[in-house]
């Protein structure tokens, strides 16, 4: 039985002490420093207690029993330590201190056991029992010690037990084996309070072998698994910070990266730190929760405070920095490059516009130039000359309003203006001018009104003509031979609303199936080399979808190659009225196109009118137009030359222009309305202005102007405006 023993404890010591030095491989985290310490602990107490049961005299023993209580007296603290690790319970480095000071004193007790008996209060040895021993006597420290570490046992149990009571409880996998074997040297206890095996301490070897326990547990188990540690490691050493807190935001922990950005949280392991109590950026993120990157020092941060939960109950929070630094500055630098590029962007289209704008004011000049030229002369040659220049400048100008259309369109400052319209007269500007284009090709123009449309709508009439206008001209254009059809009827009709189905058919070339969703694109023509004499610009169509789609609207194209085209979409229209369109197709519609020859019908030699414009040629244009009529007229070039030109003299109309330099058509009249002195205060203005939008009709008249004229000016226009506006005392109409 001796020998037993003597080979158990020889083997346990060797055992845990190999152990121990095993343990040195994994020497990374202070638990497994804690858990080296005890077994160093172990090793000394049954190396004590094995050289214990070999001598065979007392002071031999007692230095061996030295020995043994240089390992024993921390065995429990230390355990204690680990245990608390595993948990995750924090305990202060104070009591630590505290407790390992408690021992180390017990310890001084036993060395010095022979100086006083507080330890031992007699010492005796025996030669009887298994094998001769020492007989010792407790002192009060030693009846201390057994009583401070069964406690310290107990409780360290108790909390484990508790522990895995409730992760039993959560369905968690318990680690029962390792709770057996922390109770193991309570064996040894419950042996010794029942007397058996009186003389022989087993507590060395259940110490030993729970030792042996927690060394498999942590290999096979997970008690501090390798992973945690790794996991710990490279957040500690990671780029990102990260603060732990608890539910009462007492710092618990933060990694390398926070302790460099946060300096003033330092030293939360001596005294508690409340986290938003010592850091303002901390606060700040707590409360605010920013969405967007924040700049600590010289780097930006995306912050996420989260909390954590365990099964629904709060344990406590964290945050976690991510550094965005080089992705803020990627971005900034892409937010940067696109408001450049959007710089770039709407300085080419403002100069577009700008450009477009200087070059229609000499088409307009050129064009009413042409017009008197044509209406002065009846020399055949000259008619068709000018006629040419007439179309010329025409396309010209529609090739303007078109890049303005298109450049407008892509800064997104196209918009729909919905008036209220008239729509048979909508239709005669259309299909007139759509006959005048097919009659010069010899091609027959058919129409076809529903007679129930309703005359008075709600929409834009300006866009509504342009796509109509845009529609028939191509449909002209690339037929040679045959027919351009238009239909126009009500698809549904109510109350407030009708749709109304245009359709526009020719016999012309067609249009190729690849071909067709080319045609919607910018810039793009089709076919070039049949089109090569047909002028365009490939703008029209893009126009046409965009104007349509801002009217909720779609066209459909059906074409055949070589055998035509149908063009046809639907647009719902407001209804303003209950009139309708009627037998639409028996009116005549006049050839509004050239004005050969013209005669004006009317003479006002006693009426005066001002000419307000800073451009001398649309001056010139003007004055000749209205000269036939024998009114009088001034000129002035500028807002303050108006100002100057009513004190003197009484006009009874004036034709203002909307945009000069200096002061503009608005800032004039406005002076006009307030001056003093004004001679021609009862004067009919009327603005005249290259913006043709719908709605500047009741634009100019909210600003006050008594009517407004599109430039190019249209004589017959001008001149219906002049006899309304007139007194008229002073129009004479001719016969
Ligand atoms: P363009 O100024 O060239 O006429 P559009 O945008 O109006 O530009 O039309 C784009 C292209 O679609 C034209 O170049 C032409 O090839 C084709 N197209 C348009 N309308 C017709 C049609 N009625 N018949 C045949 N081809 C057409």
């Amino acid at each position: 039985m001796y020998q037993v023993l003597l080979y158990t404890e020889f083997i346990v010591s060797i055992v845990i002490l190999v152990l121990s030095l095993i343990l040195f491989r994994y020497k990374i985290s202070r638990p497994i420093q804690y858990i080296q310490y005890a077994f160093f602990c172990m090793f000394l107490l049954n190396i004590g207690y094995w050289i214990e049961i070999q001598c065979t005299d007392l002071d031999a023993a007692m230095v061996a029993v030295k020995i043994e209580y240089c390992g024993s007296v921390y065995i429990s603290t230390l355990m204690m330590f680990v245990v608390t690790e595993y948990l995750h319970v924090s305990l202060k480095p104070v009591i630590k201190w505290v407790m390992l000071s408690i021992d180390s004193l017990i310890l001084l007790g036993v060395l010095t056991y022979e100086k006083h008996d507080l330890f031992f209060s007699a010492v005796g040895y025996e030669e009887s029992g298994l094998y001769p021993h020492v007989v010792l006597e407790s002192g009060i420290l030693r009846h201390f010690f057994t009583y401070y570490t069964n406690f310290i046992n107990l409780f360290m149990l108790l909390i484990l037990t508790y522990y895995f009571i409730r992760k039993f409880r959560d369905r968690d996998r318990v680690p029962v084996l390792f709770l057996v074997d922390m109770y193991l040297p309570f064996f040894a206890v419950v042996f010794h309070f029942f007397g058996i095996m009186e003389t022989v301490d087993l507590s060395p070897i259940f110490i030993g072998a729970a030792g042996v326990g927690v060394f498999a547990f942590l290999k096979n188990d997970m008690l501090f698994q390798i992973v945690d540690v790794a996991t710990g490691k490279v957040i500690d050493n990671m780029q990102d910070a990260f603060i732990v807190m608890d539910s009462k935001m007492k710092l618990l922990e933060l990694n390398n990266s926070a302790k460099l950005m946060f300096p003033e949280l330092a030293g939360y392991d001596e005294k508690p730190v409340i986290v938003y109590e010592c850091s303002e950026v901390l606060r700040k993120i707590i409360n605010e929760r920013p969405k967007d990157v924040i700049l600590i020092g010289d780097r930006y941060y995306m912050a996420k405070f989260s909390s954590i939960l365990n099964n629904n109950r709060l344990e406590g929070y964290y945050i976690h920095f991510s550094d965005r630094t080089e992705w803020k500055h990627y971005t900034d630098d892409l937010i940067q490059r696109s408001i450049d590029a959007e710089n770039e962007s709407e300085a080419k289209s403002n100069l577009l516009v700008n450009t477009s704008h200087d070059i229609r004011t000499p088409i307009n000049a050129i064009i009413g130039m042409n017009e008197l030229i044509l209406r002065k002369t009846d020399d055949e040659e000259i008619i068709e000359h000018a006629s040419d220049v007439e179309r010329a400048g025409k396309y010209l100008l529609s090739l303007v309003n078109n890049i303005l259309d298109i450049s407008k369109i892509g800064a997104g400052k196209m918009h729909i203006i919905d008036v209220d319209y008239d729509m048979t007269s909508l239709l005669d500007e259309v299909i007139g001018l759509g006959k005048i284009t097919a009659n010069e090709k010899n091609l027959q123009f058919n129409i076809n009104v529903d007679s129930e449309i309703p005359d008075k709508l709600h929409g834009d009439e300006v866009r509504i003509k342009q796509i109509l206008n845009n529609i028939i001209s191509n449909a002209v254009k690339y037929t040679e031979k045959g027919q351009v059809d238009m239909n126009v009827s009500l698809v549904e009709k109510d109350e407030f609303f009708a749709a109304i189905r245009f359709e526009i058919k020719d016999t012309g070339i067609g249009i190729k199936e690849e071909d067709m969703p080319k045609i919607l694109e910018s810039f793009e023509r089709v076919d070039e080399n049949r089109n090569y004499n047909v002028q365009g610009t490939g703008l029209g169509m893009p126009i046409i979808t965009s104007l349509l789609e801002m009217m909720n609207s779609k066209l459909y194209i059906e074409s055949v190659y070589t055998k035509g085209s149908n063009f046809h979409f639907v647009l719902k229209q407001g209804v303003a009225g209950s009139s309708v369109v009627g037998d639409y197709n028996k009116r005549n519609i006049k050839d509004n196109g050239k004005k050969r020859n013209y005669k004006c019908s009317f003479s006002a030699p006693d009426a005066r009118v001002l000419v307000v414009d800073d451009n001398r040629l649309n001056m010139v244009v003007l004055n000749n137009l209205l000269k036939l009529s024998g009114i009088n007229i001034d000129n002035v070039f500028s807002g303050e030359a108006c100002i100057e030109a009513v004190k003197e003299n009484t006009y009874h109309v004036i034709l203002l222009d909307y945009m000069m330099p200096g002061m503009d058509g608005i800032e004039t009249l406005k002076q006009l309305k307030t001056m003093e002195g004004n001679k021609s205060a009862g004067a009919y203005v009327i603005a005249l202005t290259a913006n043709v939008v719908s709605g500047v009709e009741s634009m100019y008249k909210t600003a006050g102007f008594d009517d407004y004229l599109a430039k190019p000016i249209e004589y017959r226009k001008l001149e219906t405006m002049l006899i309304k506006a007139l007194p008229s005392e002073l129009v004479i109409m001719n016969s």
